[in-house]
């Protein structure tokens, strides 16, 4: 019998006990994952995942999910979800309960409703405000037309110089392989802040932010969304894996392929990942980024140094 382990994104850390308890009681990667992911999603100081995440241009909270088992590549998602802070419990119940992969907006709310979530408004006083310190200079911006384009270039120029815009994106990723050797992943977030709205990110789409299969591990994302989408990052490093590559390798040459984007957005991208015999790795194109791991052997989950990977000039 495997050690269980569970390995994510640093926000993840609220969920990493309740993630290892759920696997010493016998319960499967995917119990683990959303679980964690649960927790993630209350969680009313993380501004990137469900309750308390940032509203788009409109000041909508849209959420986006996916869980993958690594057995039989099941797979689930949600995206541009209103009203609801469980995302993944739902994006397990299209995964479970319907002949689809991806469910998004009414639809998603639609389902949200038919399996009992609780409805919710996703805003707090803090997030509220975090969004409306940038809201007036969108406040004009009635459509496309109206230079949407360039103020968010603008923005995300400065998100990488204000310190206090850093927060303005993030999400969770979890990589988990269970006491049978059984994989699952899950990713959840708010995505963008101040987004357009009904714009998905990578976190819903399986092999962009997410992908895994037990024979040759998992990956997620974290970071600009559309650039894992445009080189399906997640689904590159279990790939590289699979033709020889160790972990670290995979990670690296997986980040090397986003150099070629032709992107004026390009910022951070940050992917974890678990190779097939249960060991973590992770990099980031920032320096001191971290992850979390945590196995059924230890007491409390350990904070590690990501590799950093230059992928701008
Ligand atoms: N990957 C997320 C998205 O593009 C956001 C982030 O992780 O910063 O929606």
């Amino acid at each position: 019998m495997a050690n269980g382990i569970v390995v994510a994104s640093a926000n993840g850390s609220v969920g990493m006990e309740a993630a290892v308890d759920v696997l010493r009681s016998g319960g499967t990667a995917l119990d683990a994952v959303v679980a964690a992911l649960a927790l993630v999603e209350a969680n009313p100081e993380d501004h990137s995942v469900g309750y308390a995440g940032l509203p788009n241009m409109l000041g909508q909270v849209e959420l986006d999910a996916s869980l993958m088992e690594g057995k039989g590549l099941r797979a689930g998602s949600v995206a541009a979800l209103q009203d609801y802070q469980d995302a993944a419990q739902l994006a397990r119940s299209v995964m479970e309960g319907l002949p689809h992969v991806l469910i998004v907006g009414e639809g998603a709310r639609r389902l949200a409703a038919e399996t009992g979530l609780e409805q919710k408004d996703l805003t707090t006083t803090e997030s509220l405000e975090i969004w409306k310190s940038r809201a007036d200079e969108l406040s004009e911006i009635g459509s496309a037309d109206d230079g949407y384009y360039n103020h968010m270039r603008d923005l995300v120029k400065r998100m990488s110089s204000d310190p206090q815009l850093v927060d303005a994106h993030g999400t969770v990723n979890f990589l988990c392989r269970d006491r049978n050797g059984e994989f699952a992943s899950g990713v959840s977030t708010s995505g963008w802040a101040w987004k357009y709205p009904g714009r998905v990110g990578d976190s819903p789409i399986i092999g962009a932010g997410n992908y895994c299969d037990d024979r040759w591990g998992a990956a997620a994302c974290t970071g600009r969304g559309e650039m894992a989408q445009r080189c399906c990052t997640a689904h590159s490093v279990v790939t590289f894996m699979r033709f020889g590559m160790s972990l670290e390798e995979a990670l690296t040459q997986a980040m090397i392929d986003l150099k070629q984007l032709d992107d004026p957005f390009a910022s951070e991208m940050n992917i974890v990942g678990l190779d097939k015999d249960g060991n973590p790795g992770a990099v980031s194109s920032s320096p001191e980024k971290t992850y979390v791991v945590m196995d059924e052997s230890m007491s409390t989950w350990d904070e590690r140094e990501r590799t950093t990977v230059q992928i701008f000039a």
